[in-house]
């Protein structure tokens, strides 16, 4: 208790110390990014021999920009669009993009509850957070494996007395990605959703993937956990709270519209 307390606490003063950082920084790519524009407007047409330059500036800007965002959500600081949506149907809709971005050496299956159950989130980040745990399964299953998509419903009682009460008691639906790959030591799982934290190599890992994931669930009012053992594969566990009663939608509930906006 004491021990998930401190960890706790930790994940809290990180998120305050980026979120800082990455508003500032996000200001400042802001400027840069309409500057550019300005610029380009300006000259009417980039001469070109400066338009290579002129492209990796505007390129690598938004790059920028899209890690400060993942930083943001980290600590909890992004703008969501919470609507009521129904897990089983933004699996299903994922499936086929999970399967392109996994390609055919991974197997991969989803189990979808057997009920039908409402949470309140953003549809997009949700969709988000389930490609970033997918596509660390596919680093972590390099000779092939089976990504398993499970929801369920959870029920969570731990309460941490005191100020800080990370898990809070009541209902949840779960949403489980497990893989066969080469799974987390202790001492790994225990940083994983910390922002920069990567055992990567360089340019192939920048440690913002769960941290993006962990910061999603929280904003949502929603937990999220690791079981991994070394050899045997990992699960992320994300409990996201459940809509119930009035919360329900009920002229809408089986309309697939509510989960893609788009
Ligand atoms: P990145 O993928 O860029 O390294 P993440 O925050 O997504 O950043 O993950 C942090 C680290 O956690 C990874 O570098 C890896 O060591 C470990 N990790 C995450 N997911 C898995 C997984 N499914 N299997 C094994 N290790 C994982």
């Amino acid at each position: 208790r004491d021990q998930a307390l401190a960890q706790y606490q930790k994940m809290d003063a990180i998120g305050q110390l980026t979120g800082g950082i990455a508003h500032d920084f996000n200001n400042l790519l802001h400027v840069i990014r309409n500057a550019l524009e300005l610029l380009e407007k300006r000259l009417g047409q980039v001469p070109p021999e400066a338009r290579q330059y002129f492209d990796m500036l505007k390129r690598n800007a938004e790059r920028a920009t899209s890690l400060t965002h993942r930083l943001l959500a980290f600590s909890r600081r992004q703008v969501l669009d919470p609507k009521p949506i129904n897990p089983n149907t933004l699996i299903v809709d994922v499936t086929t993009l999970l399967q392109q971005a996994l390609g055919e050496s991974v197997e991969v299956e989803t189990v979808l509850g057997a009920g039908v159950w409402w949470i309140m989130a953003d549809a997009n980040q949700l969709e988000t957070a389930i490609l970033n745990l997918a596509l660390n399964a596919r680093d972590a299953m390099s000779g092939g494996g089976k990504l398993t998509v499970e929801i369920s419903n959870a029920y969570l009682d731990e309460t941490y007395a005191g100020a800080h009460t990370e898990v809070k008691a009541g209902q949840y639906v779960m949403v489980a990605v497990s893989d066969t790959g080469t799974g987390m030591t202790p001492e790994v799982a225990a940083k994983a959703f910390e922002p920069f934290f990567t055992t990567k190599e360089v340019g192939r890992g920048t440690g913002l993937g769960l941290s993006q994931v962990y910061g999603f669930v929280k904003q949502s009012g929603g937990h999220a956990k690791i079981y991994s053992e070394p050899g045997e594969g990992t699960t992320v566990k994300l409990y996201l709270p459940r809509l119930t009663g009035s919360g329900v939608p009920q002229a809408e509930t089986r309309a697939p519209s509510v989960v893609h906006g788009k």
